[in-house]
């Protein structure tokens, strides 16, 4: 691995050379272990531990097989799909990777006593496999997580809700936690050049999936004028849809839990922000009783920051915890889009304001090929940012896999995977130099 790392940071290696170097026979990964599986059987939620079943393997190399291409991996992050699938929740990836092996003959390679976890990636193309004719060894990339087959044609009006969509990393292995990954050629897109490696690993997962749900006419379909709530506003997905929202001619109302929090929503460039912690909104009496003064008293709130108007539309996350609240407030006509339910999947609204107010709920999971193309497009052009906060090394995972577990991260978690240190990668310092303000504004310290 030593004489690869040394060729992939030295300019004067050629692509040819690249290509030509002898691969080693195993890789440094981050794991979760079959025999691991029933870890956590009968351990609550919040004392479930990522660091118990997290390992650093070293794994075998695997050939990229047709339409796959073999990346080294400079640099990953943090996503909750890592914490989910390192608490074995809702239960453990082996059975996506035997359903997998299942379906197709490209599966049975991830039907594996151990899963390589990880959905994001930057890199360097290393191989490729018959049929792909788009990637060469040598080329800059980042990954987008959504695996495809495209045989039924239910994905090919639009691939996201395909039924052989898998998300790599998650639902399949050999992911982008780890010095080496598999991808599918229609996986990668390229690097924007001003950023560096650990910045433009942090894009993929949470950009993309900001992107359909708040911009695609798969989502929301967000227009200039339109006014946008947005939980969790300094996290990975809201700091992407503040970032639309203010770039699209929409006016985002950020909502976030810390004074800190509330000055990065500021240096994104909003101007209405609530602190609901400083508000103390409490939208449960308690765990089985909501308390519908609060959403009266929260969408008060918003429209006098927006100056008397409600929401188009509410940019949903958190789930159970906010979701009458965003049901209330959302604007007669309005539309709720939801990705996730962070506190809880069992949502409780008062359906009377649904349907009186003509309101709409919108489901939306990840991306499609474009809609992620699109979204790197925007970092491409220097108008969307990585709003990495911090880096760890590929030893270190485990822990920053707990830190985002636990919350006490702003923006994105970035892991070093082959990369030696922060700060390299950049091939354009010259669009780096005009953005650094907004390229340093989550950077912890
Ligand atoms: P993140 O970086 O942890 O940010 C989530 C934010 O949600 C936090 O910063 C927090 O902000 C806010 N939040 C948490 N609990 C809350 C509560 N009880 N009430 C109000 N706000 C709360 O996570 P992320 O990467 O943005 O992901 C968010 C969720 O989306 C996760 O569940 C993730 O799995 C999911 N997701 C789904 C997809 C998909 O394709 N379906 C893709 C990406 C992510 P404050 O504390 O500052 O308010």
């Amino acid at each position: 691995m030593h004489e690869l790392v040394s060729a992939l940071l030295d300019p004067d290696v050629t692509a040819r050379e690249l290509a030509g170097l002898s691969l080693p026979r195993t890789y440094r990964a981050v794991t979760v272990h079959r025999e691991d599986a029933g870890l956590f059987v009968g351990v609550p939620h919040s004392e479930r531990d990522p660091r118990a079943s997290l390992y650093l393997d070293e794994v075998p190399v695997p050939e990229p097989g047709h339409a796959e291409v073999l990346v080294a991996v400079m640099a990953s992050s943090v996503n909750h799909r890592t914490v989910g699938s390192a608490l074995f929740e809702p239960e453990p990836t082996f059975r996506f990777l035997a359903e997998y092996a299942r379906r197709s003959p490209a599966g049975r390679r991830h039907d594996l006593p151990y899963h390589v976890l990880g959905s994001d990636l930057s890199g360097v193309v290393l191989r490729t496999g018959p049929g792909v004719s788009h990637w060469r060894p040598g080329d800059e990339v980042v990954a987008h997580c959504l695996v495809v087959e495209l045989e039924a044609p239910d994905g090919h009006d639009d691939a996201a809700p395909g039924p052989a969509q898998r998300i790599w990393g998650h639902e399949t292995n050999f992911g982008g936690l780890a010095e080496l990954a598999l991808v599918k050629a229609a996986q990668l897109m390229p690097k924007p050049p001003h950023l560096t490696w650990e910045e433009a690993a942090c894009c993929g997962l949470v950009n993309s999936t900001a992107y359909r749900q708040l911009v695609s006419h798969n989502g929301a379909a967000m227009k200039q004028g339109d006014t946008v709530l947005i939980w969790g506003a300094a996290g990975g997905l809201g700091s992407f849809a503040t970032q639309y929202a203010l770039a699209g001619g929409a006016t985002p109302v950020c909502v976030v839990s810390s004074p800190e929090k509330a000055a990065l929503c500021h240096g994104m460039g909003a101007d209405l922000v609530i602190d609901r912690r400083a508000e103390d909104y409490q939208f449960w009496k308690d765990p089985e009783t909501p308390d519908p003064g609060e959403w009266r008293r929260f969408a008060r709130h918003v429209r006098d920051l927006t100056g008397g108007e409600d929401p188009d539309i509410v940019f949903e996350h958190p789930g159970r915890d906010t979701f009458a609240a965003s049901v209330y407030a959302v604007r007669r006509g309005g539309t709720v889009v939801t990705c996730a339910s962070t506190t809880g999947p069992g949502h409780l609204y008062d359906n009377r304001s649904l349907w009186t107010g003509l309101k709409r709920i919108l489901g939306t999971h990840f991306a499609s090929y474009r809609e992620a193309w699109e979204a790197n497009r925007l970092v491409l052009k220097g108008r969307i940012h990585p709003p990495l906060s911090v880096t760890h090394p590929l030893e270190a995972t485990a822990e920053a896999v707990a830190t985002v577990r636990a919350g006490r991260h702003h923006g994105k978690v970035g892991i070093r995977c082959l990369a030696p240190r922060d700060g390299l990668g950049v091939r354009d310092p010259e669009l780096r130099e005009d953005l650094l303000p907004w390229l340093t504004l989550f950077r912890d310290g």
